[in-house]
């Protein structure tokens, strides 16, 4: 016979975990079924956390190489251990997904590994991967399954020459020259690891710009910052296939001009984006639509799919396909099914790309404003500017608010910079509370931290910055 459950989550990424712990805690009977062999989803085994493993161990080394001579430091025969670098960011990816596992004991949910379908609104079958079936009856199902890399039709993934970010996390070697196939977030993150790590690597964006959604100028900013590392840029151009030979490829793009490019290479990283993931959910079988040019499962504001008894959270749905956000609807979802008041606020979600400088940003961009046709103020201020950023070498970078003209109200924040990410947290705090930039402005700032420049730029929307 079927086991029953209060709620039965399919997925164990930061929706769903975190969901199925929420609901756990408010008192629900929960069972999480996951397909891969651990807890986390992509954020914890193919994502986020992998990624951020290499970015920090490759800054290191960078720093080693090229800053610590400047820092009076001397290093000999200074070198690279791949095997051991990718042993640590399994290890940190291990640690955290037994982490959720514990999470699972302590709050008494049930995990259940195998691929779940459904079988009716209120049914879900799991085949095991001893190809073995439980089934598994639940009051309200969640659907957590995340999102998959965009594989584009005419640079198929061949999981060798042709990557997805999963393959690009653990290359057995630093390729001679990798390609990189789109300027968002995850391309330019993991450009930056093999940059450092000795590649050549060529980043190839449709758009005129790099991370699109960014406010122009900082977007701007971070790709100037990229190319003086070495990061090779070309805007503007299309990438029509690439001629696969038995050691590498030949990349074939187009540019603005018309011109026909061939980039000859050893990889391909394609990072052209994420699709909503529900093959094999059968969501047909209980009635779920699903936008057909999309594939995201489109909810109501209880995250309420069509069918009344199942919900949808995290990157199958709409908005930023971003771990926090996923969250962050986790959260409320839970809150909301027992009948409490769960709450996303959308126009605060921070987006942050972990290069080196980060770029950090929260609300809306100048060009968001100006198009919206909101009077605001705009106030900059450079690290250059910043006693703690000359102490550590880390110069280079800007923050810029965007207050409202009339009443102050912070509206965006956007910075690009050193340990941007962590900066943009005050932001998010003053913005979910109402706040202005004189808010900030007249808040004490520890002497002498990074943070200092978003007082400054704070007080530059009055035109009263102390640093100039
Ligand atoms: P997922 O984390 O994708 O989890 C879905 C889970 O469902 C998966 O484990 C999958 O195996 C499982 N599943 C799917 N179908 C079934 C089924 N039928 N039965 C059972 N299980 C199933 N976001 C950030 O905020 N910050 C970052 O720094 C960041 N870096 C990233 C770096 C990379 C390389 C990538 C690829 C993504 C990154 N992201 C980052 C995005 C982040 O990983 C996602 O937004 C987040 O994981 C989405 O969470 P989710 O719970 O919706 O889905």
């Amino acid at each position: 016979m079927a086991e029953r459950y209060d709620l039965v989550v399919i997925g164990a990424g930061p929706g769903g975990y975190v969901a199925a712990i929420r609901a756990a805690q408010l008192g629900l009977k929960v069972a999480c079924v996951e397909k891969a062999d651990a807890l986390g989803g992509t954020c914890l085994r193919i994502g986020c956390i992998p990624s951020k493993a290499l970015l920090d161990s490759s800054e290191l080394y960078h720093l080693a190489e090229a800053k610590f001579s400047k820092h009076g430091i001397k290093l000999d025969n200074l070198g690279i251990d791949l095997p051991t670098m990718h042993k640590r960011k399994d290890q940190v990816v291990k640690g955290l997904t037994d982490g959720v596992a514990f999470l699972f004991r302590k709050n008494k949910i049930t995990p259940v590994f195998g691929a779940a379908k459904l079988t009716s609104p209120t049914t879900v079958r799991v085949t095991g991967n001893d190809g073995k079936d439980v089934d598994l009856e639940a009051g309200h199902i969640l659907l957590a399954t995340g999102s998959a890399p965009i594989n584009l039709p005419f640079l198929p993934f061949d999981g060798k020459t042709v990557v997805s970010s999963t393959e690009a996390l653990a290359f057995d070697a630093v390729p001679k020259h990798l390609v990189v196939v789109g300027g968002g977030a995850i391309g330019l993150e993991l450009g930056s690891v093999w940059r450092r790590l000795g590649a050549k690597v060529t980043v190839i964006e449709f758009l005129p710009r790099i991370v699109p959604s960014s406010d122009v100028e900082i977007g701007e900013a971070l790709r100037k910052s990229l190319a003086k590392q070495g990061l090779e840029f070309h805007l503007e151009t299309k990438v029509s296939g690439a001629a696969i030979k038995p050691d590498g490829a030949i990349v074939k793009a187009t540019n603005a001009k018309g011109e026909e490019l061939e980039f000859p290479c050893d990889k391909i990283l394609v990072s052209v984006g994420r699709r909503a993931y529900t093959e094999g959910l059968d969501l047909d079988k209980a009635g779920v639509k699903a936008d057909p040019k999309t594939g995201k499962v489109p909810v109501d504001e209880h995250f309420r799919t069509n069918v009344p008894t199942i919900s949808a959270l995290g990157d199958l749905i709409a908005g930023p396909m971003l771990a926090h956000k996923a969250e962050d609807e986790g959260v409320a979802f839970a809150e909301l099914l027992v009948g409490k008041a769960g709450h996303v606020d959308y126009n605060t979600i921070p987006n942050v790309v972990y290069t080196w400088p980060e770029l950090a940003s929260v609300g809306r961009t100048e060009e968001q404003l100006k198009e919206e046709g909101v009077p605001y103020r705009v106030g900059k201020s450079m690290f250059m500017a910043n006693g703690r950023a000359k102490a550590m070498d880390e110069v280079e970078g800007v923050v810029k608010l965007l207050a409202h003209a009339e009443t102050d109200r912070l509206l965006g924040a956007h910075i690009v910079g050193a340990r941007a990410s962590d900066m943009i947290a005050e932001l998010v705090a003053v913005m979910e509370f109402g706040g202005s930039a004189e808010d900030v402005a007249r808040t004490s700032h520890a002497h002498p931290t990074l943070s200092e420049v978003v007082r400054e730029a704070a007080m530059a929307v009055d035109k009263r910055a102390i640093s100039g």
